[in-house]
C-alpha cells in the first residue's frame, strides 16, 4: 500500500489524481492533501476520501474548512501557511508526493519532499525550472526518486531503459512533442487581440488556467525544455521541440543508432500519473483507449519562434544559467496573471518576461533562498513593468 500526500489536490492534475487512488483502493491510501485556498473542493476530497491531514496555504481557508469538518464528525486535521505545506511533504505519514501545485509556490515543498528522500510524483514544472540543479541534488543526497508526470518527460521516461539514469545512455536526443496550442499557425498580427478564453480553450487537454496560457505562448514547451535538461542531465541543444497537433505521440527519444522510441496514448492526464504511481507496475488508468485507425495521420512541423517567442527566451535562459530559468518563470507567473486579469494583452506576456529578463540582474540558484530572493525580486520588476504599461 503505497500512503500518498497529494500537493495542489484540488486542480486538474489533482483532480486526476484522486480518479486514479479511487479507482484503486487497494494499492493507494490518500494520507494527506493541500491545496491555496479552495475549501469547498477540499471538503469534498476530505469526505470521499479521510485523509488524516489537509494544509491550506491561505489561514482563512483553513478556518472554514476546519469547522466545516467539524460539523460533520470528519477527523482530519486542518493546518495552514507555508511552513505547514513544507512539513506535510516531508511528513514520514506518507511515501509518495505527488507535486501538483501551480508555479514556484510549489518549489519549497518539492525540495523538503526530495531532502526527506520521498518518491516524487512532479507535475509542478516551475519548481524544477527555478531550481533545477538544487532539486536535482536534493533528489540524489535524500535518496529521493523523481518520478516525471508530465505528459512529454514521462513519455521519455517511458522510452528509456529502466530507472532514472542522467544523463541516459545511448541517446542522441530527445524530441519534445508541443501541440502547437490553440493558436498554431497564427501570425503575430492574428496573436494581438486574443481572449483569455480562446487562450484557454486549448484543442487537446484539458488543463489549470495557467498552464494552459503557457501552451498558447509556447512557454510552456519552454519550461519543458528546462525541465528536461535538468531531468534527464542533458544540454539544451540535445533537446528539440517538434509541433506535433495531434498530441497522440507524448515525446520521443532518439538512439545514437538512429531509433527513435515513443510514447502513444489518448491526451488524458491519468496516463502518465497512472505510470507513476505503479512503476514500476501498471494499472488501468480509466484513459479512453487510443484508436490507430480513426487516427489514421501523425503530423510533425517546427515551431514557429518569431510568433511564439517565449520558446526562445525560455531556452536563452536555460542556456544563461545561475537564476536565470527563475527569473524567467517568475516574470512569466506575473504576466499570464496579468493575462488572466485583463490586465495584458497576450503579445504583453513575452515582451513582460522578455523586458525583466534584461533588467534583473542574474545570481546564483545554489540555495533556496537565494532562487527565492531572485523570484521576489523579478515579481516586483516585472510587475512594475505591467502597470507601467510596458507590453
Ligand atoms: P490548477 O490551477 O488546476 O491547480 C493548481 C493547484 O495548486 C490547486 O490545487 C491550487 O489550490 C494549488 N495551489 C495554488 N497555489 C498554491 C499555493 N500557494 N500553495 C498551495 N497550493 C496552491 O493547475 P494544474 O493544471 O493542475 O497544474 C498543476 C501543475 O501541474 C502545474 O505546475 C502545471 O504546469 C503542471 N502540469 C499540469 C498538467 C495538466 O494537464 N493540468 C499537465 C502537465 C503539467
Ligand atoms: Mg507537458
Amino acid at each position: 500500500m503505497k500512503r500518498i500526500c497529494l500537493l495542489g489536490a484540488t486542480g486538474s492534475i489533482g483532480r486526476s489524481t484522486l480518479d486514479l487512488l479511487a479507482r484503486h483502493p487497494q494499492r493507494f491510501c490518500l494520507e494527506t492533501v493541500a491545496a491555496g485556498r479552495d475549501d469547498a473542493g477540499l471538503a469534498t476530497i476530505c469526505r470521499e476520501f479521510r485523509p488524516r491531514h489537509a494544509v491550506f496555504a491561505d489561514a482563512d481557508a483553513a478556518s472554514r474548512l476546519r469547522a466545516q469538518l467539524a460539523a460533520e464528525g470528519i477527523p482530519t486535521r486542518v493546518d495552514a501557511g507555508a511552513e505547514a505545506l513544507v512539513a506535510a511533504a516531508a511528513d514520514p505519514d506518507s511515501d509518495t508526493v505527488v507535486a501538483a501545485i501551480v508555479g514556484a509556490a510549489g518549489l519549497a515543498p518539492t525540495l523538503a519532499a526530495a531532502r526527506a528522500g520521498k518518491r516524487i510524483l512532479l507535475a509542478n514544472k516551475e519548481a524544477l525550472v527555478c531550481a533545477g540543479e538544487l532539486l536535482m541534488t536534493a533528489v540524489h543526497a535524500g535518496g529521493a526518486l523523481l518520478l516525471p508526470i508530465d505528459s512529454e518527460h514521462n513519455a521519455i521516461f517511458q522510452c528509456l531503459p529502466g530507472a532514472p539514469e542522467r544523463p541516459p545512455r545511448g541517446v542522441r536526443q530527445l524530441w519534445l512533442t508541443a501541440s502547437g496550442g490553440p493558436f498554431r499557425g497564427w501570425t503575430r498580427a492574428q496573436l494581438r487581440g486574443v481572449s483569455v478564453e480562446q487562450a484557454c480553450a486549448h484543442p487537446n487537454w484539458s488543463m489549470g488556467p495557467k498552464i494552459s496560457v503557457d501552451s498558447a505562448t509556447l512557454m510552456n514547451k519552454g519550461l519543458e525544455v528546462i525541465e528536461a535538461s535538468y531531468l534527464f542531465g542533458l544540454p539544451r541543444t540535445r533537446i528539440r521541440v517538434v509541433v506535433h497537433p495531434q498530441s497522440t505521440v507524448h515525446s520521443l527519444v532518439e538512439y545514437q543508432d538512429g531509433s527513435f522510441l515513443a510514447q502513444l496514448g489518448s491526451a488524458d492526464m491519468r496516463i502518465p500519473i497512472a505510470h507513476a504511481l505503479a512503476w514500476p507496475d501498471r494499472i488501468e488508468s480509466g484513459a479512453p483507449v487510443l484508436d490507430l485507425c480513426a487516427l489514421a495521420r501523425l503530423d510533425f512541423s517546427e515551431p514557429d519562434l518569431d510568433a511564439f517567442p517565449c520558446l526562445k527566451l525560455a531556452c536563452e535562459a536555460l542556456d544563461a544559467g545561475g537564476s536565470a530559468p527563475a527569473i524567467l518563470n517568475a516574470a512569466n507567473e506575473v504576466a499570464v496573471a496579468a493575462f488572466l486579469n485583463g490586465r495584458l494583452g497576450f503579445l504583453g506576456i513575452a515582451a513582460i518576461v522578455n523586458e525583466t529578463l534584461n533588467r534583473v540582474a542574474l545570481s546564483s540558484a545554489a540555495s533556496l533562498e537565494a532562487v527565492l530572493a531572485a523570484d521576489a525580486q523579478t515579481r516586483r520588476v516585472a510587475r512594475a513593468l505591467v502597470e507601467a504599461g510596458v507590453g
